[in-house]
């Protein structure tokens, strides 16, 4: 596994950063045109390679205003990020033609199709790819990509923090970076500037850095709730933070929104009177995206910090974690509409997938991925469909009252090795099987109240057999 690893200037000179950012500045333009000249359709099977020669020969190239080195490397990671873009995209549509077809050839040939992309003769695979696949547009002006052979790194003293020397805008005008690291950055590297500082990522092989930690011993279920990051099958509530955290931001976001969608009203109505001066101000000083971008990514590590912590305890104690598909029940954005609460929500869902994978990965505890349809319905104690009020699950026939995050664990657990529920069994036939074995149970009761229901169950039977 590949894992990023961040090193961050020092000390860093304002000059030294004034320069960094007027080239990341001209390098955003470079990526701007490529997702906008190839970042749909018509980019299908254009290389880096292609374009890179295309603009050196129609002159593109000549008004960039940076070193040959410095935009190419620019272009193939816009290029890579497009294609990720897309491939993220096949994922629902690798789904729908499961659904759509009914041979396995016929979905076999559109797989291949997708995968080759030589899907876009195909009117079906076209209307999939366009629903799943939305057209991206690069905002970043903050990236300089430099690739290994065009930096170097050094010490100044023995042991001593490491400085970088990166291209600057001219050629043989390298800019020094002191960082506040001892370990040399090594691969292509990504710089990011953020306010008046770098920061250097760059991709190692894990197994270096191979978690010390050890998984726990025994297997747990956990449930991925809205109030905290998980539950798991003993009942213990992890990353309890996690709902007033959303909360607070979906409060926040729904005000912020609101007031964002009456001053471009007011823009658009300038712009529409003909006071364009007073629209571009409005777009300009109070329409911004940079102060919102800084919130967002404090905002996602936040949860990130409470998800990864949360997941961290749970392997603490299990060698084994049974948990939700996360990623298959995502709803579609267009049924989560404006409703900024359950779009966070079902944005954290993925975050918990990942920190699920990633730390099981990590610290060698397995992970079991099972069906959940109806695992936060059934009382554990009979086996039943309770009946749900807030986070609590009445079990009608025992009235046991379980916490519902926790009963969930505790049926995820239990879900694993279900012979009759695999994760592709559909949540009806999941129903239908849950509500056959309650009555499959309820025939060898014959008396409900009995204190020794197994015994007389058994009865007739055993006088069967002595009758004989
Ligand atoms: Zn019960």
């Amino acid at each position: 596994m590949k894992v990023t690893r961040i090193a961050y200037s020092q000390r860093l000179n304002q000059s030294k950063y004034a320069q960094l950012d007027e080239q990341a500045l001209l390098l955003g333009r470079v990526r701007a045109l490529v997702w906008r000249r190839y970042g749909s359709v018509t980019g299908l099977g254009i290389s880096d390679r292609t374009i890179r020669d295309q603009w050196m020969a129609d002159g593109t190239a000549a008004g960039f205003g940076v070193l040959a080195n410095a935009w190419k490397e620019t272009v193939r990671d816009a290029v890579a990020d497009i294609k990720a873009c897309r491939e993220a995209a096949k994922v629902p549509v690798r789904q729908a033609i499961h659904r759509h077809y009914t041979t396995e050839e016929e979905r076999k040939q559109a797989y291949t199709a997708l995968k080759r992309d030589t899907w876009t003769p195909d009117p079906y695979l076209s209307r999939m790819m366009r629903r799943h696949w939305r057209r991206g547009v690069s905002r970043t002006t903050n990236q300089i990509v430099v690739r290994s052979d065009q930096y170097r790194t050094f010490t100044l003293a023995e042991g001593g923090s490491i400085w970088l020397a990166a291209p600057g805008l001219k050629q043989r005008q390298m800019v020094t970076i002191p960082l506040n690291t001892t370990v040399a950055p090594t691969g292509t590297l990504r710089l990011i500037l953020r306010g008046g500082r770098v920061e250097v990522h760059y991709t190692i092989d894990a197994p270096d850095l191979r978690e010390t930690r050890p998984c726990g011993t025994v297997k747990v279920g956990v449930d991925k709730g809205y109030t905290e990051a998980l539950t798991d099958s003993d009942g213990n509530h992890h990353g309890t933070e996690l709902g007033e955290l959303l909360r607070a931001e979906s409060d926040f976001l729904k005000v912020k929104n609101a007031r964002r969608a009456k001053i471009r009203s007011v823009a658009e109505k300038a712009r529409e009177k003909g006071d364009l001066a007073k629209a571009d101000r409005i777009t300009a000083n109070n329409l911004g995206i940079a102060k919102r971008n800084r919130r967002r990514n404090r905002f996602e590590s936040r949860v990130r910090t409470v998800t990864f912590t949360a997941v961290h305890a749970v392997v603490d104690k299990a060698a084994h974690v049974v948990a939700e598909d996360l990623t298959r029940s995502f709803p579609s954005r267009k049924k989560l509409g404006k409703n900024t609460n359950r779009r966070l929500a079902a944005w954290t869902k993925g975050v918990t997938a990942e920190a699920l994978t990633n730390v099981s990965e990590r610290r060698g505890s397995a992970l079991t991925l099972v069906n959940a349809a109806y695992t936060s319905q059934v009382a554990p104690c009979c086996r039943i469909l309770g009946k749900r009020s807030g986070d609590r699950l009445h079990c009608t026939r025992c009235g046991d009252v379980w916490q519902a995050d926790h009963a969930g664990a505790i049926n995820v657990l239990e879900r694993d090795g279900d012979p009759d529920i695999s994760l592709h069994t559909p949540h009806t036939r999941v129903k239908q099987l849950i509500q056959e074995r309650t009555d499959r149970h309820r025939t060898r009761l014959p008396v409900q109240d009995s204190s020794t229901p197994v015994r007389r169950a058994n009865y007739p039977i055993r006088a069967e057999m002595l009758n004989k």
